[in-house]
C-alpha cells in the first residue's frame, strides 16, 4: 500500500517517508479510423515535489497564525533604507543585503486597499480556487510594492478597503491561505476554514 510522500529535517538533512512516485497502468492509444491500431501508449506518472521556503519559511509560517510578514532593508550604506517589501524579499534587491523581517499584520489590516484586480472565469491544471477567481493587487501604506492575492467575498473595485483573512484550520502552506474580503465583512461569511 503507497502512502503520502512525508518529509521532515534532523540534523540539516530531509528524512523521507512514504511514496514520492507513484507509477499507474499504462492504457494503449488506438486509432479509431484505422481498425483500432494501436499509436501509442498514455505514460501516466505522479511525482511529489519537494518544495524549499527556504528565507521565505516565516512569511508562510506567519499565514496559519494570522500574521502577515514582510521585510526591511536597514543597511545604512544602501540608497533604499527603510524600504519595506511585501511580498517577502529575503534580500534587498538594491544592496543585496539580507533584510530584516516586519510584521506587516496591522498595516495590512488598516491600511490595504485594491490598486487593480481582473476577474478570471477559468483557470489551468490544479487550481483549487472557486471560480470566477477575483485577483486583486494590493497595496499598503508605507510599502514598496503590491502584494497579488484574491478577494473571497464581494467584487473588487479600485481603491476598496480590504482586510486580511488567515486559512488556519487546515492550511495549506501556500499563498493561498492568505486571502482579503470588503472592509466590515463579517466571520460568518467567510469561506470554510478561513478567519480575520
Ligand atoms: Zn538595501
Amino acid at each position: 500500500m503507497s502512502m503520502f510522500g512525508t518529509v521532515t529535517v534532523k540534523g540539516g538533512k530531509y528524512r523521507i517517508r512514504g511514496d514520492f512516485h507513484h507509477i499507474t497502468p499504462n492504457t494503449p492509444i488506438r486509432n479509431e479510423d484505422r481498425e483500432w491500431q494501436l499509436v501509442g501508449v498514455t505514460n501516466p506518472r505522479d511525482m511529489t515535489y519537494i518544495h524549499t521556503y527556504g528565507g521565505e519559511a516565516v512569511f508562510f509560517e506567519g499565514l496559519c497564525q494570522g500574521k502577515i510578514h514582510g521585510s526591511r532593508c536597514d543597511n545604512p550604506g544602501c540608497e533604499g533604507k527603510g524600504t519595506v517589501y511585501l511580498p517577502f524579499r529575503i534580500h534587498c534587491p538594491d544592496c543585496l543585503g539580507r533584510n530584516t523581517v516586519v510584521d506587516l499584520t496591522d498595516v495590512c489590516r488598516t491600511t490595504a486597499t485594491i490598486h487593480t484586480f481582473m476577474v478570471c472565469e477559468r483557470s489551468g491544471a490544479f487550481n483549487t480556487l472557486d471560480k470566477p477567481i477575483r485577483f486583486i493587487n494590493v497595496e499598503f501604506d508605507g510599502v514598496s510594492t503590491i502584494l497579488m492575492s484574491y478577494l473571497s467575498v464581494g467584487e473588487p473595485k479600485i481603491g476598496m478597503r480590504v482586510i486580511p483573512i488567515f486559512r488556519t484550520l487546515d492550511p495549506t502552506y501556500t499563498i493561498t491561505d492568505l486571502s482579503w474580503v470588503p472592509d466590515g465583512t463579517s466571520q460568518d461569511v467567510l469561506p470554510k476554514g478561513f478567519h480575520l
